[in-house]
C-alpha cells in the first residue's frame, strides 16, 4: 500500500509533472527564513512566487543556510558586528526521509533535504529544497557546510557549490523528478553541469574519439544560466588545486579545464560553456557580459520584482479598489491614472507615517512626517557608493538643511573592510548633521525593512558606480509603491528613467563616453548633478509643486512597476529560455 504521509502524497504530486528546475544558492522567499544575503536571493525568491502564480512547472532547489547569512549588530560609532541568526527550518518546512551522496575531500557526505511549498492565491504550488548537511554520521566539519551563507573561505565555498550543484541534481533525481532544464542562477550552481556530464555520459565502445563520451551537446540543451555579476573579479574561481583537493577529478581535467577555464575553474565560465540560453539581468548588463565573454550569445532579460511582496498594504487596498487583479497581472498598472491623485498620496503619507514611526522607535532619530524623506538602502559596499551624497558636506549643508532627513539600512559581507567602514562613516556623519539634516542607520536590513523602507520614502537614491549594477531591484520595488527614483543611470534604470517624469538621473547617461576612469573625477561629476537636481528640482517640487509629485509617483507605477515586475519576467524566461 502507497504510504499515507501527506508529505510524500504531495511530493508525489509534485514529480507527476516534468519541471524546470531553479538552483540558486540563496533565497528570499519570507522575512524569516533569513537564507538570503540581498538582491540576487531576494530575485530568487521573488521568480519563484512569480512561477507559483503563473503556474509554472517549476522546482527551486537551494542550501539550507541554518544559521543564514548574519544578524547585523551596529554600536554607536557604527561598528558593526555579525551574530549567526537563528531559525527553526521545521517551523517551515518538513524534513525528507531521502539522502543522497557527494564526494568531498574523498569522504561520502550524506545531504538530506527540505521541503517549502511556495503557494500561490492562484492555486500554483512551486516546491523548494533546501539542502542540508547536518546529519549524524557527516563529520563536524561537514555537518557545517550548510550552516553560513557566504561564509568560510574559498574550500568552503568550493564545497557548498558542491552540496547545492551536485548535491541538488543527485536529490532531484532520487525525489523522482524528471527535469527539463536546469536554471543557474548565477555561477554559484554551476557544478550542475558536471553532475549532468556524468549523467549523460555515453558508453566508451560508442564513440570514435574518448572525448566525445562526454556528451557537452546535450547538457547545454538543457541548461540556462543568468549572470550578475558584471566585473571578472566577481566571478567564483577556484585554482585546479583546490578543486582536485577537494572534490578529485570527476571528469577528465583536460575537458574540466576545456569548459571552465585554463588556470582556474571560473564558474562562470563553466555555466556558459555548458548552457544554451544564457541572459543578463537588464539590457546594459547584457552588453557588458558580451564584452567580458566575447564570441559567447549572451541575451538580457531585465529583472523584476513580485508586485504582491513588494507592495505596502496601503497602496494594495488602493490598487485593490482600482485596479483589481492587479497582482496577478501587473500589467493593470498601465491604468494607474484612475486612482484619483488625493487617494494615492494619502496612501502614500499612510506608509510614510508608518516608516517614520518605525524608524523614530529603532534609533530616536526623531525624523518628522512632513520632511522630504530620502532612502538609502542596500548592501553596504565600495561601489554602492552610499556617501557619494556626502561629498561636499557644505554644499549639501547649504541645500538642504531642514528640508530632507535621510534614512540608511544595509549589511556589509563579515569580510568587507571597506563596506563597514562606510557604515561608520555614514554614522560619523550623522552626528555631524545633528541639528540640520536628520538621518538615522536602521540596523539589520532585510526583507520587512525593506518593504517599509521603499513604500515610507519619497525618493529612493542609488548611487552605483558604473557599470557594476548588473540590475538593481530595490528601485523597482520603490515604483511600486510610488516612489520615485532618484538614481545613477546603471542597471534596470537605464530602461525604467525618463526624466522629470518617471524620476531623476544621477550623473551623465550611458551613451555619453567616459572620458575619464578616474574614480574621483567620475564621483564629483555625479555628485554635482546630485546636488543641483536636488536643490533646482526635488526640493522645490516636493515642497512647492505637489501636482507635479503626483504625476511623477503615478508615472512610476504606470511606467515602470507595469514593466519592471516579475511576472513579465517570468513570461520571458518561459519563452526565450524554458521552452525552446
Ligand atoms: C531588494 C533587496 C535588495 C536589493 O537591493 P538593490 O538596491 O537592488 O541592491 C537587497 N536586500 C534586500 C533585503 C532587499 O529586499
Amino acid at each position: 500500500m502507497k504510504s499515507m504521509d501527506p508529505i510524500l502524497t504531495q511530493l508525489n504530486e509534485f514529480i507527476k509533472e516534468p519541471k524546470i528546475a531553479y538552483f540558486s544558492m540563496e533565497i528570499g522567499l519570507a522575512n524569516d527564513i533569513p537564507t538570503y544575503s540581498g538582491g540576487l536571493g531576494v530575485l530568487a525568491g521573488d521568480t519563484i512566487k512569480s512561477g507559483a502564480d503563473l503556474k509554472l512547472p517549476m522546482v527551486a532547489v537551494t542550501l539550507l543556510s541554518k544559521k543564514g547569512y548574519f544578524t547585523q549588530e551596529i554600536d554607536e560609532r557604527g561598528r558593526q558586528s555579525e551574530l549567526p541568526t537563528i531559525w527553526e527550518p521545521s517551523n517551515y518546512m518538513a524534513l525528507l526521509p531521502s539522502k543522497v551522496y557527494v564526494q568531498i575531500e574523498g569522504r561520502d557526505v550524506a545531504i538530506q533535504a527540505w521541503l517549502y511549498v511556495v503557494k500561490s492565491l492562484t492555486g500554483g504550488n512551486i516546491p523548494v529544497f533546501f539542502l542540508d548537511a547536518d546529519i549524524q554520521g557527516n563529520s563536524p566539519d561537514d555537518r557545517e557546510l550548510t550552516s553560513h551563507l557566504y561564509g568560510g573561505d574559498l574550500s568552503y565555498r568550493l564545497k557548498q557549490e558542491i552540496i547545492l550543484g551536485i548535491g541538488g541534481v543527485k536529490m532531484l533525481h532520487e525525489l523522482g523528478f524528471e527535469i527539463k532544464k536546469y536554471h543557474m542562477n548565477e555561477g554559484h550552481a554551476a557544478l550542475l553541469t558536471i553532475e549532468l556530464l556524468l549523467r549523460y555520459k555515453r558508453p566508451i565502445e560508442d564513440v570514435w574519439d574518448e572525448r566525445l563520451v562526454w556528451d557537452v551537446d546535450r547538457v547545454k540543451g538543457i541548461c540556462v544560466f543568468t549572470t550578475h555579476t558584471p566585473v571578472e573579479a566577481g566571478h567564483d574561481k577556484f585554482s585546479y588545486d583546490l578543486v582536485s583537493k577537494i572534490m578529485g577529478e570527476p571528469i577528465p581535467i583536460d575537458i574540466l579545464k576545456s569548459l571552465g577555464g585554463k588556470d582556474n575553474l571560473n564558474m562562470t565560465l563553466l555555466a556558459i560553456n555548458l548552457s544554451e540560453f544564457i541572459n543578463g539581468v537588464a539590457k546594459k548588463h547584457g552588453e557588458v557580459s558580451k564584452h567580458m565573454f566575447p564570441g559567447y550569445e549572451i541575451s538580457a532579460i531585465t529583472n523584476g520584482v513580485h508586485s504582491f511582496t513588494w507592495t505596502c498594504d496601503s497602496l494594495k487596498k488602493l490598487y485593490d479598489k482600482y485596479l483589481p487583479g492587479w497582482a496577478n497581472e501587473p500589467e493593470l498598472f498601465v491604468r494607474v491614472g484612475r486612482i484619483p491623485d488625493e487617494e494615492l498620496w494619502a496612501a502614500h503619507i499612510e506608509a510614510k507615517k508608518i516608516l517614520i514611526d518605525f524608524v523614530n522607535a529603532e534609533t530616536n532619530a526623531g525624523l518628522d512626517h512632513e520632511t522630504l524623506t530620502i532612502g538609502f538602502a542596500r548592501r553596504a559596499t565600495a561601489y554602492k557608493r552610499a556617501d557619494l551624497i556626502f561629498s561636499d558636506m557644505e554644499r549639501l549643508e547649504k541645500i538642504a538643511t531642514g528640508k530632507i532627513q535621510i534614512i540608511y539600512s544595509g549589511k556589509a559581507h563579515p569580510k568587507d573592510d571597506h563596506g563597514k567602514w562606510l557604515i561608520e562613516k555614514i554614522h560619523v556623519i550623522k552626528e555631524k548633521l545633528k541639528g540640520k539634516i536628520k538621518m538615522a542607520y536602521v540596523k539589520n536590513y532585510d526583507m520587512e525593512k525593506a518593504l517599509k523602507l521603499v513604500a515610507g520614502v519619497d525618493v529612493w537614491l542609488n548611487t552605483p558606480l558604473r557599470p557594476r549594477e548588473a540590475s538593481g531591484t530595490s528601485g523597482m520595488k520603490a515604483a511600486h509603491n510610488g516612489v520615485m527614483n532618484f538614481s545613477v543611470l546603471d542597471g534596470w534604470w537605464i530602461e525604467g528613467h525618463i526624466e522629470g517624469f518617471t524620476g531623476w538621473a544621477i550623473g551623465p547617461s550611458p551613451t555619453e563616453i567616459a572620458l575619464t576612469d578616474n574614480v574621483e573625477v567620475i564621483d564629483k561629476r555625479d555628485a554635482d548633478d546630485l546636488y543641483a537636481k536636488l536643490e533646482t528640482i526635488l526640493i522645490p517640487m516636493y515642497y512647492n509643486d505637489r501636482h507635479t509629485w503626483i504625476r511623477m509617483m503615478q508615472n512610476a507605477i504606470g511606467k515602470n512597476a507595469y514593466y519592471f515586475n516579475c511576472h513579465r519576467m517570468m513570461r520571458r524566461y518561459v519563452t526565450e529560455a524554458y521552452i525552446r
